[in-house]
């Protein structure tokens, strides 16, 4: 801000941190025993300025209009790095999907986007997943916007591979987060060659950057859902990962039926107000769960066992007390803005691909993601030598990000 001036004549904080729209709805759905349902609905469209508002919908009991809200003002400076033309939002509802009928999801998904269809559009606002809309609730909510608009358009991303989705997009966060635990190592003359791996979560970021880690010769050893974690000093089975998370939707300690050398720990057991998961020794973490998954403890933890790279799949899984510590231990670090942006950028490849009616294959897809990661760190690393913060990839992506955005909404004029 002191840098250029022009930031503050043009009231640009100011502006940033007020949403363009905050849209908050009633969702009314019957259960399968005949009950009315209520949840709370949102979408919070927080910055045009790059392009159409692009973010998930999360469907999680915790959500609330603050966790959107924060997750839509990430999304702006996330968008604004990968360098494509999306500007920032983000949607969801307190519903939890956890023991909900096919049916019930489905009707779910239907009465969400009764009211979601009137406030979005291929070239206003393309909403994709988040935790708890995976391809099926993305099915539901877009047959249900057909139904209600007649037209067959990119409105969602996150779609099935026959109906307009992109290969690839599955497993862009994931790889996307690898890819830039690669970019800080390589910077620093290292790799992930060999490396022991603690990754959290056990759903789509989790399971496609455990994949990724044993593509470029990396071990992780953990992964963890709501109730609990799994160690498997030999490597987490990927099959067996799948097969509980993308089929059965079962909790990780099933696992155990099939690798009994591998522990189940559940959270009960974990020590008071820690994540297990950071207590077991590594030399890279990936925390792909959720937010504030990591604490200053465990932060401490991770260091004192010798860590040395934290490429974040979830959005801000780090507390403040984790990145100070973080920070000032040098350890090559990626925040989730900068880590995680693969998912979106892929979103906007499946934009792409269904406004000009093509289809790339997986290996034009991933070739992309793997430049664009490339190029979010060169930016994010350059921006932070500028600006005199040498390796603070969180300051580098945050004005790199910050920068982009503010000049565009000059640009445009007051609004
Ligand atoms: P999923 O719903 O597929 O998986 C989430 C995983 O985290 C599940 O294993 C879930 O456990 C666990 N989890 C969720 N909430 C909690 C909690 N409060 N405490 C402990 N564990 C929890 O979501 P994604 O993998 O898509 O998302 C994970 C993170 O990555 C989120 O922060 C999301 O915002 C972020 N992200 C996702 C992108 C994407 O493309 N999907 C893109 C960019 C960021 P359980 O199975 O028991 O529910």
């Amino acid at each position: 801000m002191d840098k250029y001036p022009k930031y503050r004549k043009n009231g640009i904080i100011e502006r940033i941190v007020e949403p363009e729209r905050q849209i908050m709805f009633r969702i009314a759905w019957v259960d399968d025993h005949g009950q009315v349902q209520v949840n709370k609905g949102y979408r919070i469209q927080f910055n045009s300025a790059l392009g159409p508002y692009k973010g998930g919908i999360r469907f999680h009991p915790s959500v609330y209009g603050g966790i959107i809200k924060f997750l839509g003002f990430e999304q702006i400076f996330k968008n604004s790095l990968t360098g494509l033309p999306i500007g920032g939002g983000k949607g969801g509802s307190d519903f939890d999907p956890k023991g909900k009928s096919d049916n019930e999801i489905m009707r779910f998904c239907q009465a969400f986007m009764s009211e979601l269809y009137r406030h979005i559009g291929p070239t206003t606002d393309v909403p994709a997943g988040d935790i708890g809309v995976g391809a099926r609730e993305i099915g539901y909510m877009y047959g249900q916007y057909k139904r209600l608009t007649g037209s067959f358009d990119g409105v969602l991303t996150g779609k099935k591979i026959p109906w307009g989705g992109s290969l690839g997009r599955t497993q862009a966060t994931g790889y996307g987060a690898v890819y830039f635990a690669q970019n800080m190592l390589e910077g620093r003359g290292d790799s992930l060659e060999g490396k022991i791996c603690a990754v959290s979560g056990a759903g789509n970021v989790a399971i496609y950057t455990i994949e990724k880690l044993y593509l470029l010769g990396a071990k992780p050893v953990t992964c963890s859902d709501s109730r609990g974690m799994i160690y498997h000093e030999k490597g987490i089975d990927v099959a067996t990962l799948k097969q509980l998370k993308e089929i059965e939707s079962a909790s990780l300690s099933k696992y155990t039926h099939q690798h009994p050398d591998a522990k189940y720990i559940s959270v009960a057991d974990y020590p008071a107000g820690r994540n297990h998961v950071w207590s077991v020794p590594c030399q890279a973490a990936f925390p792909s769960a959720t937010q504030n998954e990591l604490n200053g403890d465990d932060a401490e933890t991770l260091l004192n066992n010798g860590c040395i790279c934290i490429s974040e799949g979830a959005n801000m899984p780090s507390t403040p007390e984790a990145v100070e510590k973080i920070l000032k231990a040098k350890i090559a670090y990626g925040p989730g803005k900068a880590a995680n942006a693969g998912g979106v950028a892929t979103s906007q490849l499946e934009m792409a691909q269904n406004s000009s009616m093509q289809q790339w294959t997986f290996e034009e897809v991933d070739g992309k993601l793997f430049n664009i990661m490339r190029n979010i760190y060169t930016n994010a690393s350059e921006t932070a030598k500028e600006f005199g913060q040498p390796d603070n990839l969180v300051f580098g992506a945050n004005i790199a990000g910050f920068r982009k955005v503010a000049d565009a909404m000059i640009d445009q004029g007051v609004m």
